[in-house]
């Protein structure tokens, strides 16, 4: 099933949906950060989370998810924004991407335990002005119910939020969510009825390995409730970083740091932490940053 995401609206206005397939996103930052399989189904969910929530987004906004937990991961990372018009870029880092706990009682991921207690961060970046900060306490630390809490308490607006990653022997098997947001006048019908297909839901990584797309996982969730048609987007695994950004990094180290570096036998080198691209500088680059730092100091 290629990632998607669809959002849609219930007919009558009580609630909107976003559900989607990211097994490729998922499987793409495994591969590219070699993460363990207990920090790919965190990782995994939170990134599918920031997918789902990306589809709100408007022109050059940006949505980060972060979370400090307790627990061996350390910290998670995920970032959404638009590609284009109907394409969600994600991307997204675990602090320690290769530990590893034992499987839970259920014979799951412990992922509650991998990350830990702690807090979710949620930033809202926009074209203008100061960006929208929200901040919760970790309701479990097992993400959907950590994202769900931070909409309730932080975004007023009553959610219900599923969130799954499927890892076998080969991989990631599949990986996927759904968010069901209640508007504002939400009926008693639209609460019960979301209460209703929570309560039955088949696990959404279990649907999507089973066949399902992103239109009937969103199905799953909303249960009997009349949708209007769906919205698809894409999504898929991006990364912001450039030489430029690098270089800018390393000049604000300032020049005496980088003139050290110049002279050391190993010139700097720096890896993205997200796409684990590695950039190379020589000593002459080096050289030209220091000289750009004078220039501009005697300017
Ligand atoms: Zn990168």
């Amino acid at each position: 099933m290629p990632d998607r995401l669809v959002n849609a609206t219930a007919r009558t206005g009580s609630c909107s949906l976003v559900a989607g397939v990211t097994t490729g996103l998922v499987e793409e930052t495994t591969r590219r950060q070699r993460l363990s399989p207990t920090v790919s189904a965190a990782l995994g969910r939170l990134l599918s989370a920031a997918a789902l929530l990306g589809v709100g987004l408007k022109g050059p906004e940006r949505l980060t998810l972060q979370i400090v937990g307790s627990g061996p991961i350390g910290g998670l990372v995920a970032e959404a924004w638009l590609l284009d018009a109907t394409t969600v870029g994600v991307r997204g880092y675990a602090r320690h991407p290769r530990v590893d706990v034992p499987l839970n009682g259920r014979g799951k991921f412990d992922v509650g335990r991998a990350v830990g207690i702690g807090r979710l961060q949620v930033t809202r970046s926009y074209e203008i002005g100061q960006p929208y900060i929200g901040i919760v306490p970790l309701a479990s630390g097992e993400i959907g119910e950590d994202i769900a809490t931070y909409l309730r308490d932080s975004e007023q607006i009553p959610s219900v939020v599923a969130l799954g990653v499927l890892v076998n022997n080969e991989g990631i098997a599949a990986a996927g969510g759904a968010i069901a947001q209640l508007l504002p006048g939400a009926d008693e019908a639209t609460i019960g009825e979301l209460e209703r297909a929570a309560g039955a839901l088949v696990p959404v990584a279990t649907q999507i390995a089973a066949g399902a797309d992103a239109e009937a996982v969103a199905r799953s969730l909303s249960g009997s409730l009349a949708l209007k048609p769906f919205t698809t987007y894409d999504v898929r695994f991006a990364c912001r970083c450039s030489r430029e950004r690098v270089e800018t990094a390393l000049a604000s180290l300032g020049r005496d740091e980088l003139l050290k570096m110049s002279m050391e036998p190993e010139t700097p080198e720096a890896t993205c932490e997200f796409c684990q691209d590695r950039y190379y500088f020589s000593r002459d680059e080096v050289g030209a940053i220091v000289r750009r730092l004078e220039r501009r100091q005697l300017g």
